[in-house]
């Protein structure tokens, strides 16, 4: 599958800090890891830290699956609103998924801290009305928020303007939310326990698998095999490939980076994120070098050429409606690219066991939010890998 196109920001700034090597024996393990990608790389994390050995093999070069191509803000607040998400799988449920993602991004934070990783900056989380018929949208989905338990105001449009300097109707401010590098993040991640347990092998695909009794059997591209006792397939969209019942719908999405500013002083107020309640929704971040990141402009297809042919209509659209948003800020867009996203029934992703697949657990974050979801992922499956048992594995379950 084609899941990125265009010049993605970060595979620019930071090119390749580390190479890894192909597969070029066979292998024994307790845990194979499918996929490199940030899922990956935080579930390897997780099992090392556990103490679990595991191996990681993906067909691309390390990072250039959908995690080069993340905007990589990083939100509590999923793809459907708490509102929305309570009548669809109970309100504890519901709050717990929120209040996951919630502890996702601290988690993060603390793992950036211990591997000395400094691309990840906290930040406030602005959701803003685009419409004055979305005030009433934007109150319930406080009220529910508060509730839940979360650090949250609602702003009028004239707190909004006066604060943030654009014009919205209302907006939510969450206390909550920070700001990374994905693709950085991931060849940080994949890093830990170099040497002891390096053990990551890019362009290595896995072109079969084999069950047997008491495990699985990988086959690679170049002939070698992996035995592990279990798989872990954090491959991403491309899992779509794997299962054969519709749990996602995939889509199309794209995003600009505007030159530096040679001020940030020119930026909102606390270069908190924005977003809005648009369909598809917009929205915005700041870098560490000054500049701006816009994204969203989502189409229904994933088909990529379809996808690729629009990315100068979308660009255009894109600083445009930075330019509406912010009319002093003179946004000039120097990159732009685009990518496959995938939305679920509920906003919610898919974890754990597919009953098909024996002795193999899911990691797959889709949607708006997927870094928070990476995390969860990596949290349950360590559990489950180490048997014990998750509470929390039911919500994002494949038979919800
Ligand atoms: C433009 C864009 C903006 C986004 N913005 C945000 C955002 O702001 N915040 C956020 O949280 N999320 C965002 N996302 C979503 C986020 O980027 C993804 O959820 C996340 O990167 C998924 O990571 P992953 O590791 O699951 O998948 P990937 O990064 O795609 O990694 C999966 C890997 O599996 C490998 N693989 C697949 N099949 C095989 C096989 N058979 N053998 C070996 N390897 C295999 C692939 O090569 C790939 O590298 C955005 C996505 C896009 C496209």
């Amino acid at each position: 599958m084609n899941l990125n196109s265009g010049y993605p920001f970060w595979l620019i700034k930071d090119g390749l800090p580390y190479t890894f090597p192909k597969l070029d024996c066979n292998k024994t393990v307790d845990v194979a890891i499918i996929g490199a990608g940030i899922s990956g790389a935080l579930v390897r994390y997780f099992l090392l830290k556990a103490g679990v050995s595991c191996v990681t093999l993906d067909a691309r070069t390390i990072g250039l699956g959908s995690t080069s191509g993340s905007t990589s803000l990083l939100q509590y607040e999923i793809d459907t609103p708490l509102h929305r998400l309570i009548p669809k799988v109970g309100k504890q449920q519901a709050e717990r998924a929120y209040h996951l993602c919630n502890d996702a991004i601290l988690t993060l934070e603390h793992i950036a801290a211990a591997l000395d990783f400094t691309e990840f900056e906290s930040r406030s989380s602005l959701y803003f009305a685009a419409y004055k018929k979305d005030r009433s949208f934007l109150q319930q989905e406080f009220e529910a928020r508060k509730a839940a338990g979360f650090d949250v105001s609602l702003l009028e449009e004239a707190q909004v303007r006066q604060q943030y300097g654009f014009e919205a109707p209302s907006a939510i401010l969450s206390r909550h939310g920070a700001q990374t590098n994905a693709y950085a993040f991931t060849h940080r991640l994949l890093q830990y326990k170099k040497g002891k347990s390096l053990d990551v092998y890019d362009r290595t695909a896995v072109v079969k698998t084999e069950q047997q009794r008491n495990g699985v059997v990988l086959h690679t591209e170049q002939g070698f095999r992996v035995k592990a006792k279990r798989v872990v397939y954090a491959t991403g969209y491309e899992v779509v490939e794997l299962i054969d019942k519709k749990i996602v719908d995939l889509q199309s999405t794209y995003a600009v980076v505007s030159e530096q500013y040679p001020d940030r002083a020119a930026f909102w107020k606390d270069e908190v994120l924005l977003w809005n309640t648009a369909d598809p929704y917009l929205y915005l971040r700041t870098t560490p070098d000054g500049r701006i990141i816009a994204g969203g402009r989502d189409e229904r297809f994933h088909q990529h050429t379809k996808r690729d042919r629009l990315i100068p209509q979308k660009a255009k659209q894109l600083a445009a409606d930075v330019q509406k948003l912010f009319p002093d800020l003179h946004f000039k867009t120097e990159f732009t690219w685009t990518g496959t996203f995938g939305a679920t029934k509920d906003g919610l992703p898919y974890i754990g066991v597919y009953d098909k697949v024996p002795n193999s657990y899911f990691a797959l974050g889709f949607g708006g939010n997927g870094i928070t979801f990476s995390v969860v992922a990596a949290q349950i499956i360590t559990e489950l890998v180490q048997g014990k048992k998750n509470e929390d594995a039911p919500i994002f379950a494949f038979d919800r």
